[in-house]
């Protein structure tokens, strides 16, 4: 399949759909901060059930947690962020444009020149990325708080509260969903990289001398995740490991799974070897060591962790991006060019899961659709739309991923059928309304992407 997905095409299908809107638009907008609309809603919290279910329900080692996003400020110092969690920042003397000197192209980084206008490039100065705000009605240094820029670090401090709570046993891993902020130097591509985002992370604490078999066992998982949970085509997917530059000052190994986004290979998901470094830090800054007694060894240590650390808000630009298509039907009959826009999502993501159609607005035909409607809203997400020609109310939910649509029409009165359209072949099969919730239960089961 060809890669259609250009960013300016994604961005208008979001905004045009109720995806995505740009944040305080009717003030001229907020640069890098975005709005999930009606259907981007529905797409990012179906995103979040996945992989929630994929880290916590299915499997009994790992618990979930849900960790303010102010913290203590000493949670960032020992955390590092305060000391490490900066960028390097260069102006241009001539276009005032702003980078990140890291991810300037190498020649520009050796010439000192402007990738945009060819200016002269300041030196580097290193901007802190955390978001700093003060809680209480003083601003003064000792009210100083921060917008988390990481959810892991809530896992870290809570460590010994689900230990003493919960009755896991190394190995177990936390997991948590939330917000994140970071003052990042350079946000483009619409929600790839923002200020304000979302996280998925899960923290698996396990005997320092099992690290090596844990960093693989996770790596092969979350890889398996993307292909088989939400179906993204393995050519778009591949490993990046990190070298001795790049490793974060907590990482003994480190690898991102990056994903081929329009403007390039980009990370998506990062998992790490983090080592001993974050609960160690904090028992040596808050005074109380944090170590796990092994009951049965009696071996008293302090965990490793591995970690796997995606964002929400980016793996929403990549499902996008990876079930977009252009197709030419060929000639319609009034003789132009057939196209369609259609979103092969996964059925367990897309926001609308059933489209339900009567042929037309009158007979009966609507309240029977109602009425089947009725019957199939307590397990998915249903669009009654009865307005248009069919072929037009197909494309609609077609361009915004719906995967199946019911169309009733007068051979229904007859015999209690309805056609059922697979959005990918665009097949049309008839099948009785009675069997509608088996059908499609067993056609998302075995869904496979085209
Ligand atoms: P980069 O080097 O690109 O700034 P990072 O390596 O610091 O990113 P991590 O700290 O490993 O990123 O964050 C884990 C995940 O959180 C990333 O893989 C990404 O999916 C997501 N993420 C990080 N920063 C942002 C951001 N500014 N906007 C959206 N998602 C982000």
């Amino acid at each position: 399949m060809a890669n259609d997905a250009t960013m300016e095409k994604l961005v208008s299908l979001c905004k045009r759909r109720g995806f995505v809107f740009q944040s305080s638009e009717i003030y001229g907008g907020l640069s890098s901060a975005w709005d999930y609309g009606p259907l981007g809603v529905e797409l990012k919290k179906n995103i979040q059930n996945v992989w929630w279910k994929e880290m916590t329900q299915t499997r009994d080692n790992i618990v979930g947690l849900d960790a303010a996003i102010l913290m203590h400020p000493r949670v960032w110092e020992a955390s590092g962020h305060v000391e490490n969690f900066s960028d390097p920042l260069v102006d241009c003397k001539g276009c005032k444009n702003r980078f990140r000197e890291d991810q300037l192209p190498e020649e520009n980084r050796v010439s000192r020149r402007c990738p945009d206008c060819g200016g002269e490039l300041t030196e580097a100065r290193q901007f802190n990325l955390m978001f700093r705000t003060h809680m209480g009605p003083v601003a003064d240094e000792g009210s100083q708080v921060y917008l988390r820029p990481e959810t892991a670090q809530g896992i870290f401090v809570n460590f010994k509260n689900v230990l003493q709570s919960s009755r896991v046993k190394i190995p177990f891993g936390i997991a948590q969903t939330g917000k994140a902020f970071r003052n990042e130097i350079v946000t483009k591509n619409f929600i790839f990289r923002t200020c304000e985002f979302e996280q998925m992370e899960m923290q698996f604490f396990i005997n320092p001398s099992e690290d090596t078999r844990w960093f693989n066992y996770w790596r092969e998982q979350r890889w398996n995740y993307y292909l088989n949970k939400l179906g993204i085509r393995p050519d778009r997917l591949r490993w990046h490991q990190h070298g001795p530059d790049e490793l974060a000052h907590y990482a003994k190994d480190a690898y991102d799974i990056e994903f081929l986004f329009p403007f390039g290979w980009s990370e998506l998901e990062g998992i790490h070897n983090r080592t001993d470094f974050d609960l160690r830090r904090h028992g040596e800054y808050s005074g109380k060591p944090i170590t796990y007694l092994d009951e049965e060894t009696k071996e008293h240590y302090i965990p490793y962790v591995i970690e796997t650390s995606s964002g929400l808000t980016r793996t929403v630009l990549m499902v996008l991006a990876d079930a977009y298509e252009e197709q030419n039907l060929g000639k319609a009959e009034d003789g132009t060019s057939d196209l369609r826009t259609v979103l092969h999502l996964h059925p367990r993501l897309a926001p609308v899961t059933v489209g339900i159609f009567p042929l037309v607005k009158k007979d009966g035909l609507p309240e029977i659709a109602r009425e089947i409607e009725a019957s199939l809203r307590e397990d998915w997400t249903t669009y009654y739309d009865q307005g248009g020609a069919i072929g037009r109310r197909y494309r609609r939910q077609d361009e915004i991923g719906t995967p199946y649509g019911i169309t009733v029409d007068y051979e229904t009165k007859e015999n209690r059928t309805v056609t059922l359209r697979d959005r990918d072949t665009m097949e049309q099969k008839r099948v009785k309304i009675e069997d509608l919730a088996e059908t499609l239960r067993r056609n998302i089961a075995e869904f496979h992407r085209q």
